[in-house]
């Protein structure tokens, strides 16, 4: 064996230090032109290539760049542009497309399968004309032939793109328009081919998730038609994300030349290559190197996975499971992390690494010194003497003991905790970090914001009141800084969406609470008020997805360290006379396995996660959640096995209807429907809200209904916020007089 490949299936586009964030920015707003912007990515494309490069890969993948987001660029290339977008062009569309423009609202945003990237969802109808009207992969892979690095373009697969698109009309099925799509497809590959590409990358994670008789034979249709064609680059069709299970065979059967496949988080692939007939004539796209998480890779491990697939498929290349764009970029420039860790950087070392031991013989991988995570036996103990936790009183019964003690109106109003955070606020955050104030200056100027926050709530006329979370930064970091086990990092940067980039904190350890984590703040806005304050927590579910996890355990193990932390916590609410807490989840939906068969274990886990938390306090004490969405889809089932004793919901956007649906699925507890849409800085009508009431009453007993935005409102202005409020209270007193 004398060349092994190498490649890595995408990398991260930020740059070091968000240059990307910076010039689209700086473009938004006006300093920066669109020469100026193009610029910015010619430079860090050309980083990317050549660091790829000197690292020694031998395929460097291109059109991995995106000013975006990825699924955006293939819905402009191809032509899908909604017809309110017709009057704009350029990169005015492009970002119109992505942000909405006066009067024109933007693609919906949503999660990419199970990470935390967002795409923009292709809408697309019976009126949709593909057409190839962009040249970018062309155009990325001409800048890097110039600079003398031949690449593999990177496409989004037409299967998943349709897949993903959405329709406004449901009868309209957006796979209709495959066979139009293809022929873009065709004619950007034999483009490509005449430009001297060589090999194409086609993604379609959506083959990671159970697929119909119909999509499989879609699938089949795409890559029979794009394999046959006479003038084109070598296929390679990536799947990642999960086991690519039935669509094996149907690609093994085209002429497609190359499957990528994740061995990380599909393991059985391995299986799937040997028994599929045909792979023996394809090459395999290894994906051996976790692209989705932070920890060095098992290397020898890694090596006889590939090695076993050596006997099986006609070619190995090494690569990672998915693209780098989950994960930091450079692990080298931490001062304050756990040893073991592995970024962007460092991956892409890894993959050549296991290329070497590939050509050279297994001596050429020296295993890692494992290391060991910090292990805290008290809690071990604790876990295990604790169990399930313990049982609360049924549902009902609560009901009834709460409803005396807490003494609230039919219909009360409350909101989902965080207040808009103002400049001030910021401010004091950043001169805290920054040393330019003292804790006990902080420390005023977060009682001073409490106060007002207090105040304008029983101004408003609000039931049940919060503290407004001036001090958290963000609902998992604020938590994660006060756990041991988690670290954070400086520079860990990843993109969340278009310019928004977020600094997962990484959960490494045992994860314990040393001491109160908002015990401080509530109970000094409960001194303020004769109105119950509600605690405001995240829970174990939320504070797993939005991290980094370690892997030396299941994440079950790991949802019930974070519990206990959390039970804790609400013991020492409690025992501090906090009456009401909420814990927050969120991401309950996103960690759901992408194919049903691993769903029941998943929800119940993190059901399991959740109760441990919040079992520890007596009837008396109400516990609220919260979930941003308002279609519960797989998940609505366990929203009542997580026995909250009321739980808040997404609902303004989609009327009320979810109130059916947790009906039909048996749940009886408190439901908080969102009666307004917090996304947008618009002031509801008492009248709306009023509405709004009045058919949630309609499904739903008086007694089980509260009253409360969609979401929390750190992010609206406050005249816009105290507007509403008084608005959706207005809006409960007219509907509790009737
Ligand atoms: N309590 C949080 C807030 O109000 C909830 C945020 C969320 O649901 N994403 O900000
Ligand atoms: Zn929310």
């Amino acid at each position: 064996m004398t060349d092994q490949r190498t490649t890595v299936l995408g990398y991260p586009r930020i740059g070091p230090d968000r240059e990307l964030k910076k010039a689209v920015e700086a473009y938004w707003a006006g300093r920066l032109d669109a020469a100026g912007l193009e610029q910015a990515g010619r430079e860090l494309r050309e980083r990317t290539w050549s660091e790829l490069r000197d690292a020694g890969l031998s395929d460097i993948p291109s059109n991995t760049f995106s000013f975006y987001d990825q699924m955006l660029d293939t819905s402009v290339m191809v032509g899908a542009v909604p017809a309110r977008f017709a009057e704009l062009d350029g990169l005015d569309r492009y970002f119109a497309m992505a942000r909405g423009a006066q009067g024109t609202a933007p693609l919906e945003m949503t999660k990419w399968f199970d990470t935390n990237y967002h795409y923009l969802v292709p809408e697309v109808g019976p009126q949709t004309r593909f057409r190839l009207t962009w040249d970018k992969p062309l155009a990325e892979y001409g800048q890097a032939r110039e600079l003398g690095i031949e690449t593999r373009p990177v496409l989004v697969g037409p299967l998943t793109y349709l897949l993903l698109a959405k329709s406004a009309d449901p009868a309209f099925a957006p796979l209709r328009l495959l066979d139009d799509l293809l022929d873009v497809y065709a004619e950007l590959l034999e483009r490509l081919a005449t430009a001297g590409v060589t090999e194409v990358q086609l993604d379609e994670p959506a083959l990671a998730a159970d697929r119909s008789a119909e999509e499989l034979k879609a699938l089949a249709r795409a890559y029979e038609h794009l394999g046959g064609l006479s003038h084109r680059p070598r296929l390679l069709v990536a799947t990642y994300f999960g086991e690519i299970g039935a669509a094996l065979p149907v690609l093994a059967a085209t002429r497609v030349e190359a499957v990528g496949l994740d061995f990380v988080a599909g393991p059985g692939n391995l299986a799937a290559v040997a028994s599929t007939p045909g792979m023996a004539a394809k090459s395999v796209v290894a994906g051996v190197v976790n692209g989705r998480n932070v920890w060095r890779t098992e290397l020898p491990a890694a090596l006889s996975t590939c090695a076993a697939l050596l006997g099986l498929a006609g070619e190995v290349v090494i690569s990672t499971s998915c693209s780098l764009m989950h994960v930091p970029l450079d692990v080298e420039r931490e001062t304050a992390v756990p040893e073991g860790l592995a970024f962007a950087r460092q991956k892409v070392a890894e993959v050549v690494a296991i290329g070497r031991a590939m050509r050279e013989g297994p001596g050429a991988v020296v295993p890692a010194v494992p290391v060991r995570a910090p292990v805290d036996g008290r809690m071990r103990a604790r876990l295990e003497a604790l169990g399930e936790g313990t049982a609360r009183a049924a549902h009902a019964e609560r009901a009834v003991i709460q409803r005396a003690s807490l003494g609230l109106p039919p219909l009360p109003t409350t909101t989902i905790g965080s207040f808009p955070q103002t400049d001030a606020v910021r401010r004091a955050r950043a001169d805290l970090r920054e040393g330019r104030t003292d804790r006990a200056g902080y420390e005023a100027a977060m009682r001073a914001e409490i106060d007002s926050v207090i105040a304008l709530q029983e101004d408003i006329g609000l039931d049940v009141l919060v503290h407004g979370e001036p001090e958290r930064n963000d609902m998992v970091q604020y938590f994660a800084e006060q756990l041991d086990g988690y670290a954070a990092t400086e520079h860990g940067w990843v993109q969340s969406y278009g310019t928004r980039c977020v600094r997962p904190p990484i959960l490494f350890g045992d994860v314990a609470r040393p001491e109160p984590m908002t015990v401080g703040w509530a109970v000094y806005a409960q001194s303020r008020t004769g109105r119950p304050v509600k605690g405001m927590l995240t829970g174990p579910v939320t504070m797993l997805a939005w991290s980094f996890v370690r892997e030396d355990q299941p994440l079950s193990e790991t949802a019930r360290q974070v519990a206990l932390a959390l039970r804790d916590e609400i013991r020492d609410l409690e025992a501090a006379g906090i009456r009401i807490i909420q814990v927050d989840e969120p991401a309950l939906r996103e960690l759901l396995p992408l194919r049903a068969a691993g769903h029941a274990a998943y929800l119940a886990w993190a059901v399991a996660a959740f109760r441990l938390a919040t079992s520890g306090v007596s009837d008396s004490t109400q516990i609220h959640t919260h979930m941003c969405y308002s279609e519960f889809g797989e998940i609505i089932g366990a929203i009542g096995d997580l026995d909250a004793d009321v739980t808040s919901v997404e609902a303004a956007r989609s009327g009320m209807e979810l109130l059916e649906d947790l009906r039909a699925a048996g749940y009886t507890r408190g439901i908080g429907p969102g009666v307004y849409d917090i996304h947008s800085p618009r002031v509801p009508e008492t009248g709306e809200i009023e509405r709004a009431l009045r058919l949630a009453v309609r499904a739903v007993e008086p007694e089980r209904l509260w009253v409360n935005p969609d979401c929390g409102l750190k992010t609206r202005g406050y005249a816009e916020t105290e507007a509403s409020l008084r608005n959706m209270v207005a809006a409960a007193r007219k509907v509790r007089a009737l």
